[in-house]
């Protein structure tokens, strides 16, 4: 298509987005959602299936209680309602890479409803509707190979690996999304991200977007002010935060232009490409009849005991917005601050290097200064640079004990990054320690007095503010591994000031 696109802000000043995400997330359990097959990652390709996550004729599934309890413990962190009683569905539908032909989810009767989770947009809190969050389980994976793309056009065969069939997913719903303008893009990223935090306090899945244990599909409409709510589109499978934001912006100016020239918004899936960031058409969407949904035969209704739920509500970890709130008071740090230590991902990482005995000014300074300014120029997330929080702690407790100087300690950071040892070793095996005993420092000194005859004298006279070029001379001939301040007294001590 070449229409060329109208500009954001004259999109958002005549139309209103709606926008819905749809999140899926492979929960961390050790066996599958309906057998007892190993779930993790990276095996070789059909080795971890049986005849239950194969569909064989005769197999009988089994609920995970493992499952159903991260899903219950999902939804009550979101603010849902538990059912006390619900079922399993099967969705019809005849795709290779499900073995059974159909899959076992939730349908009419999803375990957790009707609950909100707020996010921070900009400085101000928006309240995203939650409507359902149901359990089911995931479908095996297809390659196309013989093309050029990967995909199945032009390609000349189709392998299938079931080893990820039956693992267990959680679908988080929210409800529709209207009234938040020119933001909907950061309100569809700002809530993927906080999201994600609580999946990871929960401790569930490890919500990887890159691996897709955490996986995004975005609903986008726009209308006109006063009007009912236009056909939305769904992009799926959008991988990244970036790419959350970036697909809701770029859906946004592509159903503007449809509109403005007078078309109509066909209901489909669209697919979402990170290179170029636009977004085209995949199936005309079905509809639910289309799945021929009915309660799965081969399982009971589940029924939470009431006095179960109860219990996981009482020990839910702390949520991640009221955990960085608390964090940001104990730090002292400005609404400024905190923005800035999140930007840069690294709440935990100071958190842990706090805990391992850092002052939070130090944690932060080695963080956000050295340690952000090398993820930069790397292009790597802060979390993999390189260095530990206990390895930040070690070298902050080096400067803290006067063994390094903020300088000396810049040096022996890099080595921590290259993959040196611990800094205490690489402060030893490169010789980087601060020498600040007199005898070693002494013969330094005078040399520096011996060459520099008429600073000497003037400090003699009594301008002792003239010592501050002979320490400079002496951190020279000492690689800057001198004690600034015993150097400074020898000084002064020798030429009887
Ligand atoms: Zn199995």
């Amino acid at each position: 298509m070449t229409t060329t696109l109208p500009a954001y802000d004259e999109v958002v000043a005549r139309y209103e987005p709606v926008i819905g995400l749809e999140t899926h997330v492979e929960l961390g359990t050790n066996t599958k959602m309906f057998c007892g097959c190993p779930t993790d990652f990276g095996g070789e390709p059909n080795t971890r299936v049986c005849p239950v996550c194969l569909g064989l004729p005769g197999s009988l599934p089994v609920a995970n209680k493992a499952a159903i309890e991260a899903t219950i413990r999902i939804g009550l962190a979101l603010n849902c309602s538990i059912a006390e009683w619900c079922r399993f569905a099967r969705k019809n539908y005849f795709y290779p890479d499900m073995p059974k032909n159909f899959q076992i989810s939730q349908y009419d009767e999803p375990l957790c409803v009707d609950g909100y989770l707020d996010v921070e947009v900009n400085g101000e809190m928006v309240r995203i509707g939650i409507e359902r969050v149901h359990l089911e389980e995931d479908t095996g994976k297809t390659l196309h190979v013989g093309g050029a793309t990967g995909r199945i056009h032009g390609a000349t065969e189709s392998l299938v690996d079931y080893n990820r069939a039956g693992i267990p997913l959680v679908e988080i719903v929210t409800k529709p999304i209207p009234g938040i303008g020119a933001l909907a893009p950061e309100v569809a990223r700002a809530y993927v991200t906080e999201l994600r935090d609580v999946l990871r306090s929960l401790g569930v899945s490890d919500v990887r977007m890159e691996e897709g244990s955490l996986r995004c599909d975005v609903n986008t409409s726009l209308n006109l002010p006063g009007e009912e709510w236009g056909t939305r589109t769904e992009t799926k499978n959008v991988n990244s935060l970036r790419s959350v934001e970036r697909a809701v912006r770029s859906e946004m100016l592509r159903q503007a232009a449809v509109l403005d020239a007078g078309g109509r918004i066909t209901q489909e899936t669209r697919h979402f490409h990170e290179d170029t960031g636009d977004t085209t058409p995949g199936r005309s969407k079905e509809t639910a009849t289309d799945y021929r949904y009915f309660p799965e035969p081969d399982l009971v209704p589940l029924a939470p005991d009431p006095v179960w739920v109860a219990e996981l509500k009482a020990v839910l970890p702390e949520l991640p917005r009221l955990h960085r709130r608390r964090l940001q008071e104990a730090w002292g740090l400005s609404d400024l601050d905190m923005q800035s230590v999140l930007n840069a991902g690294a709440v935990e990482l100071i958190e842990q290097t706090i805990a391992a005995g850092t002052s939070p000014a130090a944690a932060r300074k080695w963080w956000l200064g050295e340690l952000s300014r090398r993820a930069n120029e790397t292009g790597v997330e802060l979390a993999d640079i390189g260095a530990t929080p206990t390895q930040v702690a070690e070298l902050q407790s080096l400067v803290d004990a006067g063994k390094l100087n903020d300088k000396l300690a810049r040096t022996v950071l890099e080595g921590v990054v290259a993959g040196e040892g611990s800094p205490t070793e690489i402060m030893t095996n490169r010789g980087l320690e601060v020498v600040s005993d007199t005898g070693a420092l002494t013969a330094a000194v005078d040399e520096a007095i011996a060459a520099n005859p008429e600073i000497a004298d003037k400090i003699r006279s009594g301008k002792v503010a003239a010592a501050g070029a002979l320490v400079g001379a002496v951190m020279k001939t000492t690689r800057g591994q001198a004690d600034a301040k015993t150097v400074r007294e020898l000084i002064l001590a020798r030429l009887g000031a």
